[in-house]
């Protein structure tokens, strides 16, 4: 069989370069044919250098990229419909990944989405777009990785619940005012994961399980009131599902996204992979549970009702986030200040109708704006 082809959508970041780890493990299977990066031209030379890919883009920064780079975020929607490329492997952050889910799933690809925020923002079209394309996605995430494995192909019928673990962040024992006040470099200190800058602010401030929750309920379509979050600090149990008779599957692993993005690229199928962690249960000895603390982490109950609410609603969630995790790496806003701007803009736009692209960018871009004006920045 001839390798399948992949198109690696954010390959200079966390998860984009421990794909390209786990793909050189399995060159027989997978091709790298097109490789996208946001603006580090220094280590996407250096990947390209070894990987060859027949498509390159770049979308922003350095003026001296080679000539035969494509520029633009145009240039990602190409990667994701190319015809040499079976697997479109989405590692972008943010919103801005939305557009190549779209432009893959209606190419008829698979999508391995690493890309939470295409289905928060967009799930309703992310659905509609694999229906007419007839691509389809698998999840990286590795709690989703876990519930699909857990599933085992079952239907949403089958299923009582869905329990989602968290880690709980660097801040799951601290007092509410302390983590008020947290740094940035206090929220960059994971102790479980290590992520990409925004997605580690959002385990610190658990808008990353709401992202989740909704994510989940687009990807199993599984109802709200059947998907429960656990705080789970050793991160070994990805996920797990009850089942209707009462039984419950959970997906064990050592936290490494490596067998997530195995698994999204060759599910159903397990491929052999001796560079994967070995998983070992004396060494981890001690599995523990806990209720999440809403009162000190309130994005996580923000972006749950964002989902509820249907509509642009989780778009705005999403937004306001982005803009608001955005300021706090700057330095221009405290911590607590990234769940005071998610709700000001929720209370002011969560009614925003969601139908089409043009109406989510809306509820987009207004959240962000008023995230801005609420923090004075
Ligand atoms: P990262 O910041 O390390 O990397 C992001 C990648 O996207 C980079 O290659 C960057 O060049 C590219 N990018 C950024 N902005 C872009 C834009 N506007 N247009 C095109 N490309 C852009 O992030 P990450 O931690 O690898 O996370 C990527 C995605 O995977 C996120 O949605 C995150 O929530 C999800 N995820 C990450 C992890 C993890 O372990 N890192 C785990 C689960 C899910
Ligand atoms: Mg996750």
């Amino acid at each position: 069989m001839p390798p399948q082809g992949v198109a690696l959508l954010g390959s200079t970041g966390s998860i984009g370069t421990t794909a390209l780890r786990v793909l050189s493990r399995h060159r027989e299977r997978f091709a790298v044919r097109a490789m996208t990066a946001h603006g580090n031209a220094a280590l996407l030379r250096e990947q390209v250098a070894a990987w060859k890919p027949d498509f390159v883009a770049l979308v922003e920064g350095d003026g001296d990229a080679p000539a035969s780079w494509r520029r633009g975020a145009n240039a990602l929607l190409e990667a994701a419909r190319l015809p040499n490329v079976d697997v479109v492997l989405n590692a972008i952050v943010g919103a801005a990944g939305l557009d190549a889910t779209l432009a893959a799933l209606e190419a008829g690809k698979r999508v391995a989405l690493a890309n939470k925020e295409s289905l928060v923002v967009g799930g309703a079209l992310v659905d509609a777009a694999a229906r007419r394309g007839g691509g389809r996605v698998v999840p990286v995430d590795s709690e989703h990785s876990a519930i699909l494995q857990c599933l085992g192909g079952r239907s949403a019928a089958d299923v009582r619940r869905l329990v989602i673990t968290a880690s709980g962040g660097p801040f799951r024992e601290w007092p509410a005012e302390r983590v008020r006040a947290a740094s940035v470099r206090d929220a960059l200190n994971h102790p479980t994961w290590s992520m990409g800058r925004k997605i580690t602010v959002d385990s610190a401030t658990l808008a990353n399980k709401a992202l989740e929750v909704i994510e989940a309920h687009f990807l199993f379509g599984v109802g709200y009131d059947q998907i429960d979050v656990v705080v789970h600090p050793q991160s070994i149990v990805h996920s797990m599902v009850e089942f209707r008779d009462g039984s419950v599957l959970a997906q064990l692993g050592v936290p490494s996204m490596e067998l997530p993005i195995l698994y999204a690229l060759s599910h159903p199928e397990r491929l052999e992979d001796a560079g994967i962690p070995v998983f070992d249960a004396l060494a981890a000895a001690r599995l523990t549970f806990e209720p999440v603390r809403h009162d000190t982490f309130p994005c996580l109950q923000l972006g749950v009702s964002a989902g509820r609410a249907g509509g642009a609603a989780p778009a705005v969630f999403n937004g306001a986030n982005e803009q608001a995790v955005a300021l706090f790496l700057e330095g221009r806003v405290a911590f607590g200040a990234i769940a005071d701007g998610i709700s000001a803009a929720l209370d002011r736009h969560a009614g925003l109708a969601g139908g089409d692209l043009e109406a989510l960018w809306h509820a987009d871009a207004v959240a962000r704006r008023t995230v801005r004006e609420t923090l004075g920045c």
